[in-house]
């Protein structure tokens, strides 16, 4: 019998605007396809049903995109409905929506609260305007932080995901982000440097020399700075990329980073079910037609190995700033470090990019600095 996994995630494919450098799923200027895409995703949502037989109980719920707050209040009421007809949060539990400050209006956020979301990720990028601009994103910096206030005051939790490493942007101009973010009231941040994605018109435009990419060092030393200044406002480095208050970091994010199961629904999002990884169909269209025809439209799946399973929750625990406890490790995958991967792990802790400490094994701050190229030595 399945051990179905206290974990759901939820796509809403749909924003105002195609920024230049994402390439996440989602279609902008196709409000039409919204009614669509709700028949479609309740009936993704029943067959679940069918097969779980039980309205389920969750830990967390993580609504992303795509930008969920571009669907309208009573459009963000109806998805809340059929949310809860079909999962039931636990007492304590995280309810987490992904959220543009266009647009996000108080009524939204009001009903967002009745609904039982606990925690906003607003994605501001940037507090400068020019920076804003290049990114193509439609806000600006005084109307993102009146958001993040207007938005603490109603809701629980908010959090900001931030960019560096873009075109243009100084060492200044990201110190007065970082700034500005540690100045509101957030509890979480998320930084990332920008990536440029293949088939996106960024990734076009480089190409054609009219963006030139940062040069890494001065990437890496706005990493650094992101890393300085949050944590000296009192934020804890607790992943890779993740800054949060004592006590407020996402839950949700840390079932994927300790490799435990989770659910998925909506076009082009990835779940692991039952030892099964399988991804939604990443074409909006594609995942429509598909679920109007009432047919499940996957684009990859995989059944993951034990080997296999165990490599990757090494990966991805590594990105955790404490690591992971390497017993509990061994007892989980049946397995110990040295057999599994004795020449990644020495080679890491030779080089001192490793430590192993109180039984966790975890990057140095050396590690971090080369932390996808460290960790891609356990797959
Ligand atoms: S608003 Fe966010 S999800 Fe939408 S296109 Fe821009 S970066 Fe992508």
């Amino acid at each position: 019998m399945i051990q179905w996994p206290r974990a759901v995630y939820l796509h809403v494919p749909f924003c105002l605007h195609h920024c230049g450098y994402c390439d996440f799923t989602l279609v902008a200027r196709r409000d039409h396809l919204i009614p669509q895409w709700f028949d479609c995703l309740q009936r993704e949502l029943e067959q679940h049903r069918r097969e779980s037989g039980a309205r389920l109980p969750v830990d967390s719920i993580f609504i992303g995109g795509g930008t969920p707050t571009h669907l309208s209040v009573l459009q963000l009421q109806q998805l809340a409905e059929l949310i809860a007809g079909h999962f039931e949060l636990q007492p304590g539990g995280e309810y987490s929506m992904e959220a543009n400050p266009d647009g996000l209006e108080a009524e939204k956020l009001r009903v967002l609260h009745e609904a039982g979301v606990n925690r906003l990720s607003l994605g501001v990028q940037s507090f400068d305007d020019d920076v804003l601009q290049l990114l193509e994103r439609t806000h600006r910096a005084d109307a993102a932080a009146e958001v993040v206030c207007e938005a603490a005051s109603i809701l629980p939790a908010v959090s900001l995901d931030l960019m560096f490493g873009v075109p243009g942007q100084s060492e200044a101009s990201w110190q007065r982000t970082l700034e500005r973010a540690v100045s509101l009231p957030v509890v979480h941040v998320s930084t990332y440097g920008l990536t440029w994605e293949q088939g996106t018109p960024f990734f076009r435009r480089q190409r054609s020399g009219e963006l030139q990419r940062v040069e890494e060092e001065l990437e890496r030393s706005q990493y650094l700075q992101a890393i300085q200044q949050l944590t000296g406002a009192g934020f804890e480095h607790y992943e890779v990329s993740n800054f949060a208050r004592p006590g407020w970091q996402c839950r949700h994010n840390l079932v994927y980073w300790r490799a435990e199961e989770y659910l998925a629904f909506g076009p082009g999002a990835a779940r692991y079910v039952g030892g099964v990884r399988s991804t939604s169909c990443r074409s909006v269209v594609k995942w429509l037609r598909s679920w109007s025809e009432g047919r499940a439209c996957v684009e990859e799946e995989e059944r993951c190995e034990p080997e296999q399973r165990a490599r990757e929750a090494i990966m991805l625990g590594l990105r955790l700033r404490r690591g992971f406890d390497v017993a509990e490790f061994e007892s989980r995958f049946g397995v110990t470090l040295q057999q599994l991967a004795g020449a990644a792990l020495d080679q890491g802790l030779r080089r001192g990019q490793l430590e192993l400490a109180d039984g966790q094994l975890r990057l140095t701050e050396t590690g971090l600095l080369l932390a996808d190229s460290v960790t891609a030595e356990f797959l």
